[in-house]
Formats: C-alpha cells, structure tokens, sequence
C-alpha cells in the first residue's frame, strides 16, 4: 500500500528494507523513516570517515575487484557523501547503512538509513 497523505511527524514501519528501525524521531523531511524519501537503488554499508560538513556524513568501504590480467583481486575503497538525518546521528567511526535516492545535493545521493555504534576508541568530539 503506498501511503499519500500527511507523513510528516508520522514514522513508517517499513522502508522497504529489513534494516532496524531507529528508537529517536526526527522532523526532516529526507529522512528515510520520518520524511518524504523513498530509498531506491544500492543499499551498502561503510564507515563514517567525516562529519564535517552540516547533515552530512562521509561514508567509506572497500571492496575486492578481480583484475584478469593478473588473476588475482585489488583492494579498491568506495567514497560518498550520504545525509544523515537527526534520528541517525551518526558519528566518525559508526559503522553504517547507507541507501540511494533521489539527489539531495550536487554530491549527495544516499541517505543514512541505519547506524551500529561504535562505542570504542574512534568516536572523539564529545
Ligand atoms: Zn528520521
């Protein structure tokens, strides 16, 4: 069932993927759970390397690549700028789930859609 009406200040149960849904609320409206955002596309997982910029995280994973001529793999890193709403709050460190969606910005097209604290030796800032 598609839901057309108001759903500001209202959080929808499935994003349509199984992810877990996140405990605080939030009033922005690109938020995959609590605004008006639908998650299409790659779904990846990747660490917060930056939270420099405002509502914006800097998410990093690296993947293997086979290279033929050789016959063996390549480490390659993946970068991209994903928003982070509120209810995510994620930090330098926070391993996390990131969505595709419509662009937010010149260079944001993902969205923060789950976050694994890391309670450890990276977080600093507090
Ligand atoms: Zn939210």
């Amino acid at each position: 069932m598609r839901c057309q009406g108001v759903y500001r200040d209202s959080m929808k149960d499935n994003i349509g993927i199984d992810v877990p849904k996140p405990k605080k609320k939030c009033n922005d409206i690109n938020c995959a759970w609590h605004g008006r955002l639908p998650i299409r596309g790659r779904i990846f997982k990747g660490i917060v390397r930056s939270t420099k910029a405002k509502k914006t995280v800097v998410v990093e994973w690296e993947y293997n690549r086979y290279v033929h001529k050789y016959e063996r793999y390549e480490r390659c890193k993946s970068r991209v700028s994903a928003h982070n709403p509120d209810c995510m709050h994620a930090r330098e460190g926070d391993r996390v789930i990131i969505g595709e969606c419509r662009p937010l910005s010149k260079t944001k097209h993902f969205v923060v859609i789950a976050v694994e604290r890391n309670e450890g030796n990276v977080v600093k800032h507090e």
